[in-house]
């Protein structure tokens, strides 16, 4: 007997009939001899409608009453899914995030996890129950209710079967596997069986929403055993492995996008020594991760242009945070601009081999994108450039990294 958590994102609940779908899926891994939780999504588009509804009723709101509101749809899901199971002659009991309870920090709609206390599922499993759990949601230490970011609901998972110590944790998407980019943009996109824990992380990191990057943190920690597997149709799916089936010798292994940052720049900031600290001091007073940074300075005038990107969901509020600061040290202007996407080629192989940044700027330029902001680690190469050509410039690299192609068809140099 193995003890599976399964996890059902927005899409594959999104129906009353695909609910009853995972009904049968939870329901076949229980008649196969094992204990089965299901942690689940809010139904599709359920979540960027109660998101709406809370920016709807309020520029600038706490983001303790934002967790209220998005936590809300789980509930619907959970209910829905326990009652389709209990209708085809099994137990099942649905909770919610403080009934488990997942025990989180205070850091309002993007809380991490501290603890599982898992009793009372374990209980429930032994008595026979396939217990359904919320994702996505979680209790503070102060009875807060608390969210765990978007697409939380896979941390939640990996989160429950680490405390489980379960024997599998399958991710039930909509794609059936990660790919070399997201398959949804470019149809040539090669599945992967395998994919290192390191490489997953990178690429969640750097927008590949197909796994939370927390999930990918926590099971790479607490060695879960995680797959990504299709809810709509059979299949392997990919399993994340410790190491590295991508090989040194390859390059590049995937391509990511991420809409949900913002830039801003402060225009004529003064050159002198402070400036960095109060900028990024006041976005980190109010809670705000800040990911690329440009300075630029002109000799001539003595004056810089800092300019630095903010999670989108944040950009009018460091707007507001940096209105003061900019009339403080005396800089020119602030400027904001949500229509920016960074495109990322990602590859441990790039540690020993130069010339991937050259051969993607060569890329972007073929196609007449302009690139805005450049960042590069070990293992990836990042651009800002203008969304509206996020997708041309997903295409335009996986084509020049040949990625399609899979490992014997691309060894670097
Ligand atoms: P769920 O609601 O099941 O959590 P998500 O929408 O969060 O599903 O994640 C699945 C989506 O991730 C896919 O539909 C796909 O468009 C997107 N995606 C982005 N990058 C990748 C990738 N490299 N491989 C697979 N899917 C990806
Ligand atoms: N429902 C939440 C969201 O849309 C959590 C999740 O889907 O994982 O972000
Ligand atoms: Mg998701």
């Amino acid at each position: 007997m193995a003890l599976i958590v399964q996890k059902f994102g927005g899409t594959s609940v999104g129906t009353i009939e695909r609910i009853r779908n995972v009904a049968a899926r939870a329901v076949a891994d229980y008649n196969a001899g094992n204990q089965v939780v299901v942690v689940v999504s809010a139904m599709s588009g359920e979540t960027n409608k109660l998101v709406a509804l809370i920016e709807g009723v309020a520029a600038f709101y706490n983001k303790r009453e934002y967790d209220v509101v998005v936590a809300a749809g789980e509930q619907v899901s959970i209910g829905l899914l326990a009652a389709a199971i209990e209708s085809m002659g099994y137990k099942a009991r649905s909770y919610l995030g403080w009934q488990v309870r997942f025990i989180t920090d205070s850091a309002f709609s993007k809380a991490r996890i501290k603890e599982v206390e898992a009793f009372r599922i374990r209980k429930d499993l032994e008595d026979g129950y396939i217990v359904v759990v919320a994702g996505f949601q979680g209790i503070d230490e102060l009875g807060n209710l608390t969210t765990l970011g978007r697409g939380g609901s896979d941390t939640s998972a990996v989160a429950v079967a680490a405390a489980l110590k379960a024997d599998r944790c399958d991710i039930y998407t909509d794609v059936d596997g990660v790919y070399t980019t997201d398959p949804r943009i470019v149809s040539k996109a090669r599945k992967l069986d395998h994919i290192s824990y390191d490489e997953m992380l990178e690429m969640a990191s750097l927008g590949a929403k197909v796994l939370q990057i927390r999930s990918v943190e926590l099971a790479k920690k607490y060695r879960v055993p995680l797959r990504v597997l299709s809810s709509l149709e059979e299949g392997t799916g990919t399993l994340l492995t410790e190491e590295n089936h991508m090989m040194e010798n390859i390059l590049v292994s995937g391509i990511t996008y991420d809409r949900n940052e913002a830039k801003v720049t402060i225009q004529g900031v003064p050159d002198k020594p402070g400036i960095a600290a109060a900028v990024f001091g006041a976005l980190a007073d109010a809670n705000i991760n800040v990911d690329m940074i440009i300075q630029n300075v002109s000799a001539s005038s003595g004056e810089t242009d800092l300019t630095f990107t903010v999670p989108r969901g944040d950009h009018k509020m460091a707007i507001k945070v940096l209105e003061p600061v900019v009339a403080q040290i005396g800089a020119r202007s602030l400027l904001g601009n949500v229509e920016i996407a960074k495109v990322s080629a990602v590859g441990v192989g790039m540690r020993s081999h130069a010339g991937v940044a050259q051969r993607m700027f060569r890329a972007l330029s073929q196609e007449g994108i302009n690139i805005q902001m450049i960042s590069t680690s070990e293992i990836k190469v990042s651009v800002v450039i203008d969304e509206k050509y996020m997708e041309l410039a997903v295409r335009a690299l996986h084509d020049a990294f040949e990625l399609e192609k899979g490992a014997e068809g691309r060894i670097a140099s």
